[in-house]
């Protein structure tokens, strides 16, 4: 439904974008921040490699200002996601609330925090809730720049966990990994 941008990279104030149609494009001259809105798409999802998203450190995806506006100490993205079932269509997310959203937060000591619907919730909660919905950070739903070479081009072993991914099978990646975790503690 929607995205909003606030302290995130180029973002020094709050930009808010709201996806009325099924197809949206985005335009404007060479670096003024169009693949940053992509990467506050994979941000949100709960991407972890600071490095896809052209960074070096957690710092890097904070506004770092500018002669008109100070630099950040936070960046927040908040994506919605329409979660209604209309016309006989099931939920997109297994919760019974309309309208879904997630919010992630960073600050400069490197803190994470992340919101589902406003209450706070763990990454591996989320990171659930999305690959049971088939929606993930990397793979298939983010192409980026040099990305659609980048599927073609990688290895047999890479295009493998791409497919997986877009078949909606991390979900049992995660849980293999959280049962092996459990079995090792116990
Ligand atoms: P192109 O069309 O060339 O691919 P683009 O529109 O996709 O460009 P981006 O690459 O998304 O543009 O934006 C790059 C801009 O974002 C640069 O001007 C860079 O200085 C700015 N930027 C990135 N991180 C930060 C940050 N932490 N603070 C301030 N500005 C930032």
């Amino acid at each position: 439904k929607s995205l909003e941008i606030a302290g995130f990279k180029s973002f020094a104030k709050k930009a808010s974008l709201e996806f009325t149609t099924s197809i949206a494009g985005i335009v404007g001259p060479n670096g003024s921040g169009k693949s940053n809105v992509a990467e506050a798409f994979r941000f949100v999802l709960g991407e972890q490699s600071i490095k896809s998203m052209r960074g070096k450190r957690t710092e890097d995806l904070i506004w770092n200002g500018s002669q008109t506006a100070p630099r950040a100490n936070r960046a927040s993205v908040k994506l919605s996601f329409d979660n209604s079932s209309q016309h006989g269509r099931p939920r997109l997310f297994d919760i019974d609330f309309d309208t879904v959203t997630l919010e992630r937060i960073i600050h400069r000591d490197s803190s994470s925090e992340y919101l589902l619907n406003g209450s706070p919730v763990r990454l591996k909660d989320i990171l659930e809730m999305l690959s049971k919905a088939h929606i993930g950070a990397s793979g298939h739903h983010i192409i980026s720049q040099g990305e659609a070479d980048r599927i073609l081009s990688v290895n047999p072993r890479e295009r493998k966990s791409m497919i997986e991914e877009a078949l909606g099978l991390k979900i049992y990646h995660y849980k293999k990994e959280e049962s092996l975790r459990k079995l090792e503690k116990t």
